[in-house]
């Protein structure tokens, strides 16, 4: 049995230490703030009591290692999977279109969802339709110089398509824009989606507030496991003698005697570790999602979500009473005043919904400045990967290098990878 340390308590650093004491070994997960989760937490609302998510997470079918990690911390009963892809997309004028997945074999109930969103004219649902079937003769080396933009480009999609097919699905994937986002990391997520089989495609939902969905099961995991979580503790630095890591030094203590340490925090803290000459250089720009809680008197809206098309608001969720304007991509937002934000969101809600601003008693306005890395070019053929070239330090965290954007599964998937090098070194 090895002793590690785990420095990060999101996804990242929780699948980590569950892995690691799955494998026999004992694990301390040192977070800084007070609570478990990271970027994908819950909490209870001041004025209304309610608890409500720091911002809507969406998971996918094709998460396959989230999935697996949900399962062995006894925690698949707090999603929500559905059995194959079915999104109601909105626009302006209440106007409804089904993306829904027919019951076809595989692949062709997803063509036939394609072929039947009537939102797009028949002419740009067949260039999309053509678009998918030549994704696989591209090679990938020549996606990485290429924006998501240039490549729709060089590929005939026309500006109409653009807008209401490929942004929606950019923006909703990569939470950036078709000209910053790497067309490469874009065609494998589409790959990933809508070529690995029915389940891919589908929606998956947390049924609770994301802590109580995976931070408390994942902590029980531990604590049965005799792992140590020590929370409002902030790692200041790494103390290295020659190859190794020998100290951590928290804001309360000094962390001695252990064999393996994983970082799972993100780049820019990562950077504040005194780990400067063991990083790659590398330029991590982050995109803004903004939520918009709303709470209703009456609510109208009678789907568990909706996609927007040609809207600033990219989602709407719907949980009862409560709802949830998502706002990806949104740089651009972060200098205004919630205020502001929140008379915006209303003009643009009362044109897609019958909602009114006067049925709204109650609101709260979250920004994630930080909330996604940006997957340009630049940054993805760079990404390091767990191992370093200290012998007994790795990697995690989404932003490693997973080959997937900056996602719960991505953060999941290094996790388990850094567990993985972990065991195969303490052999
Ligand atoms: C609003 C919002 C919506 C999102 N929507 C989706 C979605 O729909 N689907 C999806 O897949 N992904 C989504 N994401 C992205 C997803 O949340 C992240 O990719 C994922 O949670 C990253 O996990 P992580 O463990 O790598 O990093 P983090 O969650 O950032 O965890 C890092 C942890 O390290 C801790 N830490 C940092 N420095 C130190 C230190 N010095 N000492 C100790 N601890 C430290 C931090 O406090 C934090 O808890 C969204 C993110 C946001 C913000």
């Amino acid at each position: 049995m090895k002793k590690c340390v785990v420095i990060g308590g999101g996804f990242a650093g929780l699948t980590a230490a569950a892995y690691l004491s799955n494998a026999g070994h004992s694990v301390e997960l040192i977070e800084a703030s007070p609570k478990l989760g990271g970027r994908a937490y819950s909490f209870q609302d001041r004025s209304t009591g309610d608890v409500i998510d720091n911002g809507q997470h969406i998971m996918m079918g094709c998460y396959k290692e989230t999935l697996k990690f949900l399962s062995m911390i006894g925690a698949s009963g707090n999603i929500e999977i559905q059995k194959q892809l079915d999104v109601i997309f909105l626009k302006k004028n209440y106007q409804l279109f089904h993306l829904k997945a027919s019951s076809a074999p595989y692949p062709f109930n997803l063509l036939s969802a394609l072929l039947h969103f009537t939102a797009l004219s028949r002419t740009n649902r067949l260039s999309i339709l053509k678009f998918f079937l030549k994704i696989f003769l591209v090679h990938p080396d020549r996606l990485k110089s290429l924006s998501v933009k240039q490549w729709l480009q060089i590929e005939l999609q026309n500006e109409e398509t653009i807008k209401s097919f490929w942004e929606i699905l950019t923006v909703g994937t990569l939470n950036t824009s078709t000209e910053k986002a790497s067309a490469k990391i874009f065609s494998d997520v589409l790959k990933e989606i809508f070529f690995k089989g029915t389940k891919s495609a589908s929606i998956i939902l947390p049924l609770k507030g994301l802590s109580e969905t995976y931070c408390g099961q994942a902590a029980n995991y531990l604590s049965k496991n005799d792992g140590i979580i020590s929370l409002s503790e902030k790692v200041e630095s790494l103390i290295f003698d020659v190859e190794k890591v020998v100290a951590v030094k928290t804001d309360k203590r000094v962390v001695e005697n252990f064999d393996f340490v994983v970082t799972a925090v993100p780049f820019y803290a990562l950077k504040k570790l005194g780990v400067a000459e063991i990083l790659p250089e590398l330029n991590v720009n982050y995109s803004t999602i903004v939520s918009i809680h709303l709470w209703l008197d009456i609510n109208p809206l009678e789907e568990k979500f909706y996609g927007l098309i040609d809207s600033m608001i990219h989602w709407i969720f719907n949980h009862g009473k409560h709802i949830t304007l998502v706002i990806s991509n949104a740089d651009y937002l972060s200098i205004r005043d919630k205020k502001e934000i929140l008379e915006i969101a209303l003009m643009e809600l009362e044109k897609f919904t019958s909602i009114k601003r006067q049925d709204v008693i109650s609101s709260k306005i979250i920004k994630e400045k930080r909330a996604t890395f940006v997957p340009s070019n630049d940054l993805i053929n760079k990404r390091p990967s767990s191992k370093t070239k200290i012998k007994n330090l790795f990697l995690a965290g989404d932003w490693t290098d997973t080959g997937l954007p900056s996602t719960i599964e991505s953060a999941v998937k290094s996790g388990r990878t850094a567990a993985e090098l972990i065991r195969v070194s303490a052999k």
